[in-house]
């Protein structure tokens, strides 16, 4: 199992900031922003480049679907940023999909 799949199944701690069947969201190890919450895919899914069936789909709209949440709960209203990173060049060091969401300051652009 990866490190984020012992996250969602709960072998390893994290500080959840949203659980539900498809989703399990938590603060970053390391922030990057006051508020750094990866939403990652219960299911063990590469990243976005493996969304080949409607479960993989589905399982990247409930990501979306708890960053809104989160961003209600947390009362973000000033916006914040989802991000995703694919394979090497993308910057993506854990390979099991998550979105970081990043909130709490001004969003530089373009990003790093
Ligand atoms: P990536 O570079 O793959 O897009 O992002 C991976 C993120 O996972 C990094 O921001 C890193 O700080 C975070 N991270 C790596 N290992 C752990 C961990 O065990 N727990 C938590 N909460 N975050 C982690
Ligand atoms: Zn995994």
């Amino acid at each position: 199992m990866c490190i984020f799949c012992k996250i969602a199944a709960g072998e390893i701690p994290a500080a959840i900031v949203f659980k539900n069947d498809h989703v399990t969201a938590f603060n970053d190890l390391n922030p990057q922003a006051p508020t750094h919450i990866l939403i990652i895919p219960n299911r063990h899914i590469e990243s976005v480049n493996e969304i080949l069936d409607d479960a993989s789909a589905n399982a990247v709209a409930e990501c979306l679907r708890a960053a809104r949440e989160i961003a209600q709960q947390q009362n973000l209203s000033n916006g914040y940023r989802l991000v995703t990173n694919i394979g090497k060049e993308g910057g993506q060091a854990v390979m099991h999909l998550h979105f970081h969401l990043l909130a709490g300051r001004r969003m530089g652009w373009p990003p790093g």
